[in-house]
């Protein structure tokens, strides 16, 4: 059809026009009687429209007759939207999704007094494309002690998009926690519940190339006027902008604009506003209007469900013990839950193994090596000072009862095994004790372990707190 419109096209303007009006122009897709073409600006589809309406009328309605309607797709490049995969992981099918304005405009108007039929206000139909992600839904984002507040906010949120107090609604909550799965489901729901509205998911990093970007080509103005149309907007990892005090000002323009008119808000961030840093007090007391929710590391029982949720998904089976082992071991992540999961799973598959206890032995330990943070000296004194009940001023001390003597040697012993700081440094941090002390008390901690049973279960516990 685009290619008969364009012959007639041809044939009656100008070639150096054609060249640049028309041949960049890409034919998008055709349903019944509209035809939708891509356009690679705004401008573009304005002078089109000023120019070439009638022509374009006319061989349109010679190809598919009087109820012809065009659909212009403004291309938004890197501008606005973005046509780049997401940086989540993603089916495929939604891989080069692209943030498209689309404008429908009837060519044929019922209207027999506008004399302009590309320009109806009012029919005008923006679209533009949500980059959510279908598999981040409520679904399968698992309830437990740890999400549920964020979770049910979130929830509240998607039922009445702008019609809570929870505007903005902030989901906070350390890696791998779930911010982003959580932020995409509001997204989903709201989709689904309220197809007409606009939401808009993206990562604060996207926003402010997409920022910087603008300023670069000028059109900060048509940046700014972009996220303005959105009836829900969505920005993972507000974190990203600390320091970055031009997206920041933008970003307050932006959300005042979409507050004032009852426009949903969501923000992820890996740390509570209080904790935030470099980003301006006006943002940060935006930001607390709303609603703050924490997503706290998962108990035991929501990391076994969400095992078995994901086991069952996948149609794989695993014995029970082998996943209360994996649960038990992996705690704070539960993106590294399901990392630990899926090799253990490839693992059995490409070895043609049996999923045993040992396997899932080898597998956890990689996870916890690989991705096991250094404890500081400070959390090893407080973890002892809990463990024999005392606190760490206690532990400090220059008493020489046996009992806090022995929680101080213990704390000394497992700075020296877990951290890199030298002798002098352990000593010095607990209790201002000299290299010689810290040398001392790891030898005797060591000689205890050998003699004395009830200190070898000392150690036994507190290690296991430690790794
Ligand atoms: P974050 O953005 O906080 O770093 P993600 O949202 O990327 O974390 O979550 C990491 C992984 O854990 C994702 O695969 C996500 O689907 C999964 N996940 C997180 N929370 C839950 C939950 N409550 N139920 C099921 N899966 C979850
Ligand atoms: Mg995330």
């Amino acid at each position: 059809v685009w290619k008969n419109c364009l012959v007639f096209i041809k044939d009656n303007i100008q070639p150096q026009a054609f060249k640049t009006w028309f041949e960049p122009i890409k034919p998008v897709k055709l349903s019944e009687n509209a035809l939708s073409i891509q356009v690679p600006s705004k401008f573009f589809y304005e002078w089109l429209e000023e120019h070439y309406v009638k022509l374009l009328k006319v061989a349109l309605t010679k190809e598919l007759g009087e109820s012809a309607k065009l659909v212009y797709i403004i291309r938004m490049e890197n501008t606005y939207g973005n046509k780049e995969p997401f940086t989540e992981k993603i089916p495929s099918s939604n891989r080069g999704a692209m943030a498209a304005q689309e404008m429908d405009v009837p060519i044929k108007s019922k209207n027999p007094e506008l004399r302009n039929p590309f320009v109806i206000p009012g029919i005008r139909n923006i679209k533009i494309e949500s980059q959510l992600n279908p598999n981040y839904n409520f679904d399968n984002f698992l309830e437990g002690d740890s999400n549920r507040l964020a979770r049910s906010a979130g929830m509240a949120v998607a039922n009445k998009p702008g019609g809570t107090s929870f505007n903005p609604l902030l989901v906070f909550g350390g890696v791998g926690l779930g911010k982003t799965h959580l932020a995409h489901a509001i997204g989903v729901e709201i989709k689904d519940k309220y197809p007409e509205r606009t939401v808009l998911y993206i990562s604060a990093e996207k926003f402010t190339q997409q920022y910087i970007e603008s300023v670069k080509k000028n059109t900060r103005n048509d940046f700014i006027h972009f996220y303005q149309l959105i009836d829900v907007l969505i920005i993972d990892d507000v974190q990203f902008l600390s320091g970055k005090s031009g997206t920041q000002d933008v970003f307050f323009h932006i959300f005042n604009h979409l507050h004032q008119n009852g426009k949903q808000v969501i923000l992820t961030s890996d740390k509570a506003p209080v904790d935030m840093q470099d980003i301006e007090q006006r943002l940060l007391s935006r930001f607390k209007w709303g609603l703050s929710a924490e997503l706290q590391s998962p108990d035991y029982e929501t990391r076994i469900s969400i095992l078995k949720n994901k086991l069952y998904r996948d149609g794989v089976e695993i014995p029970d013990d082998i996943i209360e082992y994996v649960a038990k071991h992996i705690k704070t992540n539960i993106r590294e839950l399901e990392g630990a999961i899926i090799s253990l799973i490839a693992q059995s598959t490409l070895n043609k193994r049996e999923v045993t206890i040992e396997l899932a032995q080898q597998v956890v330990e990689k996870f916890v090596k690989n991705t096991k943070r250094e404890v500081s000296i400070d959390y090893i004194q407080k973890v002892v000072s809990d463990y024999f009940e005392m606190d760490v001023a206690t532990l400090q001390s220059k008493t020489r009862k046996r009992h806090i003597v022995q929680a101080r040697q213990l704390a000394m012993f497992f700075a020296k095994k877990f951290t890199k700081a030298s002798l002098a440094s352990i000593g010095s941090q607990i209790g201002k004790r000299d290299h010689a002390t810290v040398l001392h008390a790891c030898k005797t901690v060591d000689n205890l372990a050998e003699t004395d049973k009830q200190f070898r279960k000392y150690i036994d516990d507190l290690t296991k707190k430690f790794s």
